[in-house]
């Protein structure tokens, strides 16, 4: 019986073995998943941060059931918010969570970038402007459900879906992606010096 039985299963493997390899067409899957994904190379998106200053907050537990896919970087209010990479603005917009937000993405548009709890957008800032890393899109504030004595750039990395909104799809963990510290670019600090933005 048992014997029956085994050799029934391994006939089958085999047959199905077979025909997967003489049926079907031998061709690479779609890459869907991040690690076939190009890795970014990003500026810590807070003016002053190393990347060794950003706290593990990946994946930490947020009440019982959400877990956190982001990271918070601490800093005082009104501290320059910097684009992590080069891109363009995907949209601003205001949510109950988030507060003031920005979605932009990267020169290549795998990823989308997500930047929230902004105490102010940079003056101008409108979806579809172009971003060099380093480019002071905001400053860094309370808005959203953020503690009001803990001004924080909440920072989220999304695998950029290929349909549906382009607002991402997956997170990833962006502390392994930070290969610079926050500098604001001398080009753009003027523009937000002037602007009469909260510093
Ligand atoms: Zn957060």
């Amino acid at each position: 019986m048992s014997l029956r039985c085994n050799a029934g299963c391994s006939l089958a493997l085999v047959a199905s073995m077979l025909a997967g390899c003489w049926c079907s067409p031998s061709r690479a899957p779609e890459p869907t998943s991040a690690n076939t994904l190009p890795t970014p190379q990003l500026m810590v998106p807070v003016a002053g941060v190393s990347p060794n200053e950003v706290p593990d907050g990946f994946r930490a537990p947020r009440g019982r059931r959400r877990i956190h896919r982001a990271v918070d970087i601490p800093a005082p209010r009104g501290t320059a918010v910097l684009s992590a990479d080069d891109g363009y603005v995907l949209r601003l917009h205001r949510n109950r969570k988030g507060g003031l937000t920005i979605y932009a993405t990267d020169a290549s548009q795998h990823f989308v970038y997500y930047y929230a709890h902004l105490n102010a957008y940079r003056r101008g800032l409108a979806a579809g402007a172009p971003l060099v890393r380093g480019q002071v899109i905001g400053f860094v504030g309370t808005t959203g459900n953020a503690h009001r004595r803990q001004p924080h750039l909440h920072f989220q990395v999304l695998v950029r879906a290929k349909d549906g909104p382009p607002w991402g799809r997956d997170a990833i963990d962006p502390r392994p992606l930070f290969t610079r510290a926050g500098v604001a670019s001398s080009k753009t600090a003027a523009v937000a010096s002037a602007s009469g933005e909260p510093g």
